[in-house]
C-alpha cells in the first residue's frame, strides 16, 4: 500500500508519501515535506490562526506535488488520501480535509480521516515496527499525555496536563525572556550555558500519587523571579533557562516514573516499551532523564528520529495505512473536528464503514 498524508492543524503545512504493509510492520517513507510557518507567526510570539489558514491555502498543492515528485511517484501510484481531520485550528483542518476530498474525489481514491495524536502515537510502528502494546509519552506544544497504546484504534490516557502543555509552557518560558519562537531549542540553548540552582522553582506535583502533570506554577515563579531581577543579563537569562530546564525535567521524571511502576505492574511478563513523541523529544535533558527512568524500571526506551517526532505528514499517511490494511472504507463525509481526544468513546477513529 502506498498512501499520501497530509498535515496542516497547526503551523507546518506538510504532505509526505509512505509505503508498507502492516504484516510485518513498518514503513518506508519515500517523501516527507514539511514546511514551517515559523517564520509567519515569529513577530507575533505564537501561532496566530488566521495566518496559519492563509499559509496552509498557499501553500499546500504545491507541497503535495513536490511529496508526490520525490516519491517518484505518480496519482496512480497512490492507493489512498489520509489527511489529519483534527484535533487542531479549525482553518488549517479545514484547508487540509477539503484538499484531500478534492483529490480523492479527482483521483477516485478512499479519502481516510486521520486523527493527528493518533499519528504521533504509532510513528515507533511506522519506524521500528514495534508492537502492541507501548505506553506513549506525548510531549507537544499543545498536548502533553501519557497514553497506553493497546491496539489499533485503542488508546487509554492515563495522564493529561492540567494546565499548560510543556512544549507550550517552553514557549511562554522564552518569551516572557525575550526568547525567540518556538521557545524550546532557544531554552535549551541558554539552559547549556547556564547554573540550574541559581534560582530556586517547584517541581509541580512532584511526590503526588495521581499521573497527571503541572506546569503553569513553574513559569509564574519564574515570572516572579525575573521580575524582581529587573533588566536582564545575559547570564540572568542563561541561569533561569537552566533553573526552568531542570525543574521541567524533575517534575516531569517523578511523573512519568510513577506511570513506569504502574504499567509494569500491570503488564507482567512482557517487555514493557515507552515510545516518546512531540517536539519537546528533541530537548537533550528531557531525554537523558527518560532514557534513565527507563532503564531504571526495566523499560525498554524508544524515540523516532526527531523529524517524525515533531509534526509531519508521515505519520498521517502511515495511521491511514494501518487503518486501511485493516479494512477502513472512504469517509468523504469526514469533516473537521478541532477537539477530537484520542481516546474518544463517542466515535471511532477512522473509517466508519460508511
Ligand atoms: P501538537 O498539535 O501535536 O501539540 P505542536 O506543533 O504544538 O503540535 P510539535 O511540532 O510536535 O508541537 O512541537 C513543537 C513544540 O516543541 C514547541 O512548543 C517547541 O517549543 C517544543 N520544542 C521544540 N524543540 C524543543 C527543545 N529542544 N526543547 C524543548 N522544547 C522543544
Ligand atoms: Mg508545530
Ligand atoms: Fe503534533
Amino acid at each position: 500500500l502506498t498512501i499520501l498524508g497530509i498535515e496542516t492543524s497547526c503551523d507546518e503545512t506538510a504532505a509526505s508519501v509512505v509505503r508498507g504493509g502492516t504484516n510485518p510492520v513498518r514503513g518506508e517513507v519515500l517523501s516527507n515535506i514539511v514546511h514551517s510557518q515559523i517564520d509567519d507567526h515569529a513577530a507575533y510570539g505564537g501561532v496566530v490562526p488566521e495566518i496559519a489558514a492563509r499559509a496552509h491555502v498557499e501553500k499546500l498543492d504545491g507541497i503535495v506535488q513536490r511529496a508526490l515528485d520525490e516519491a517518484n511517484c505518480t496519482w496512480s501510484d497512490i492507493d489512498a488520501i489520509a489527511a489529519t481531520t483534527g484535533p487542531g485550528l479549525v482553518g488549517g483542518l479545514i484547508v487540509g480535509v477539503m484538499t484531500g476530498k478534492a483529490i480523492a474525489y479527482a483521483q477516485n481514491k478512499p479519502f481516510l480521516p486521520v486523527n493527528h495524536l493518533e499519528g504521533h502515537a504509532l510513528t515507533a510502528r511506522l519506524t521500528d515496527g514495534i508492537q502492541f502494546p507501548y505506553l506513549l509519552l506525548l510531549v507537544s506544544g499543545g498536548h502533553t499525555q501519557i497514553v497506553l497504546v493497546r491496539g489499533l484504534g485503542d488508546y487509554e490516557r492515563w495522564a493529561s496536563t492540567i494546565d499548560d502543555a510543556l512544549g507550550e509552557a517552553f514557549d511562554k518560558t522564552a518569551k516572557l525572556l525575550g526568547l525567540p519562537y518556538p521557545g524550546g531549542p532557544a531554552v535549551e540553548k541558554h539552559a547549556l550555558d547556564g547554573n540550574p540552582k541559581r534560582f530556586s522553582l517547584p517541581r509541580p506535583l512532584k511526590g503526588e500519587d495521581r499521573l497527571d502533570f503541572s506546569f503553569s506554577g513553574l513559569k509564574t515563579a519564574l515570572r516572579r523571579q525575573a521580575t524582581e531581577l529587573g533588566a536582564l543579563t545575559k547570564d540572568d537569562i542563561d541561569d533561569l533557562c537552566a533553573s526552568f530546564q531542570i525543574a521541567v525535567t524533575e517534575s516531569l521524571e517523578d511523573r512519568i516514573s510513577r506511570s513506569l511502576l504502574r504499567y509494569r505492574n500491570e503488564f507482567e511478563g512482557r517487555q514493557p516499551t515507552l515510545v516518546v513523541a512531540g517536539g519537546v523529544a528533541a530537548n537533550k535533558a528531557i531525554r537523558t532523564m527518560l532514557e534513565k527512568a527507563c532503564a531504571d524500571h526495566g523499560f525498554t526506551f524508544l524515540a523516532p528520529p526527531i523529524a517524525l517526532c515533531t509534526d509531519n505528514a508521515a505519520m498521517i499517511a502511515w495511521a491511514g495505512l494501518e487503518h486501511l490494511s485493516e479494512g477502513a472504507q472512504s469517509d468523504m463525509d469526514a469533516t473537521p473536528r478541532p477537539r477530537w481526544p484520542l481516546d474518544s468513546d463517542s466515535a471511532p477513529i477512522i473509517g466508519s464503514g460508511k
